[in-house]
């Protein structure tokens, strides 16, 4: 069956919780004992009706004492397909768990409350779907309730999200729609109170979206994160090599190169899950044995000896800023990319986007808490990376900070 995963966003009390909540109950996702406690408990806090927020308020109490969950995700399935939800909170301060959250989404749900229309963090929340190339943005303008159902009030955020879009070039679908998520108009069915709404309820959108599989085009991308060397009597001479599959297949008897030292080899053997396969796919964790014993360390990228691939010690990325202490040109740190962790230098600040007006301004001294900006960096030793545009499993790193161990910023790779 089709998988859609979706990132949500939206600020805090835009209605998020409600939503999820109204699409579980609404797709009849739900169990009885959930639903039969989310009654209870909303009519002891004395409400008239089901309050379905109730649902995901667990996740955020647990969120909140800053336990755990940086991104929940949440499942429901209708006949037709499953849905993953990555649903990241809304506080501005969580900018990386959003990017987090989106990097794997198909498309993205980004709440606006009727009453406030576009605020800075729906600007953000469009950026980032534009950064990560999101293939399709559903715009829900929710409390419909209480702008009385106003017609004007949702064509002018429309418009407004529409130019600001096309300001940032956002290449995606664009899709917006009124509702009440307390009620669940618009949100699995279409009722009379909107009737001058003439489009589909978001579920309709969300069931009739052609999944495009980024997947099966991707180049074989294996970062080793384990040598595997027992010396036992079993295994005297096992050298294995284990990781996740990033992107792409790895067959046995495939022709491979191993990152840096692009010495070449061929795949003796694919072990997944104690088992040897024929086959491996991306997201698989699984372990290889190579025909020559070629130097392979914790770190080396082992990818397709027939298609292009990457090692750089410079690159242009778009970088999300998360520290309090602001950022400037010649600061070093830790870049992280997949298991690989190298000293890196910032050489250029190129640009920063100013996120009232969308526009990218030049002459940048300072990145600052929450900015979004273009920057040069240089690595000490190189990284194998991809463009996130080519491939976004590839092409994406956090900044560590040499000294308090702090993630700063999460960056995309743009060009090198
Ligand atoms: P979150 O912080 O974005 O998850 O917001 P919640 O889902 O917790 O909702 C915040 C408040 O808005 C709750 O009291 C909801 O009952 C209320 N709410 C959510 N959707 C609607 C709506 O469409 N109309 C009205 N009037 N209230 C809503």
């Amino acid at each position: 069956m089709d998988v859609l995963r979706i990132a949500t966003a939206g600020s805090v009390d835009d209605g998020k919780s409600t939503l999820i909540g109204r699409l579980l109950y609404d797709t009849k996702s739900l169990t009885k004992d959930k639903l039969e406690a989310i009654t209870i408990t909303s009519k002891r806090k004395g409400l008239d009706f089901t309050d379905l927020s109730l649902l995901t308020d667990g996740l955020m109490a647990e969120r909140e004492q800053g336990i755990t969950i940086d991104v929940a995700h949440i499942y429901f399935s209708t006949p037709h397909r499953k849905y993953i939800i990555s649903d990241t909170p809304g506080h501005v301060e969580y900018t990386r768990n959003m990017i987090t959250g989106a990097s794997t989404a198909d498309v993205s749900v980004v709440l606006i409350d009727a009453r406030h229309g576009i605020i800075e963090q729906t600007r953000r929340h469009l950026f980032i779907s534009s950064l990560l190339r999101i293939e399709a943005v559903f715009v829900c303008v929710n409390k419909m309730d209480l702008v009385d159902f106003d017609e004007a009030v949702f064509l002018n955020i429309k418009d407004e999200l529409k130019s600001l879009a096309k300001k940032i070039g956002y290449t995606g679908e664009l899709h917006f729609i009124p509702l009440v998520a307390k009620d669940g108009d618009n949100v699995v069915t279409i009722p009379e109170r909107m009737n001058w709404y003439k489009g589909s309820s978001l579920l309709q959108h969300l069931e009739e979206l052609p999944i495009r599989s980024k997947e099966k085009i991707l180049p074989l991308r294996f970062p080793v994160q384990y040598v595997i060397r027992p010396h036992d009597e079993e295994h005297p001479d096992f050298r294995g090599y284990a990781g996740q599959l990033k992107t792409g297949t790895l067959h046995k008897g495939e022709k491979i190169v191993v990152l840096p030292t692009l010495k070449e080899s061929i795949i003796k053997s694919v072990h997944l899950a104690e088992k040897q396969v024929e086959k491996a796919f991306a997201g698989e964790s699984i372990v290889v044995e190579f025909e020559d014993d070629v130097d392979v360390s914790r770190g080396s990228m082992i990818v397709d000896a027939a298609s292009a691939y990457h090692q750089v010690t410079s690159f242009t990325a778009t970088l999300s800023w998360m520290d309090e202490q602001s950022l400037t040109v010649g600061k070093s740190f830790f870049l992280q990319h997949n298991v690989n962790r190298v000293k890196a230098k910032l050489v250029e600040l190129q640009k920063v986007l100013d996120i009232k007006t969308m526009e990218e301004k030049t002459n940048v001294d300072e990145l600052h808490l929450n900015d979004i900006g273009k920057v040069f960096i240089k690595t000490a030793k190189p990284v194998f990376v991809d463009t996130y545009q080519s491939n976004p499993h590839n092409g994406s790193f956090i900044l560590i900070d040499e000294f308090t161990n702090n993630t700063v910023a999460v960056g995309v790779i743009e060009s090198f």
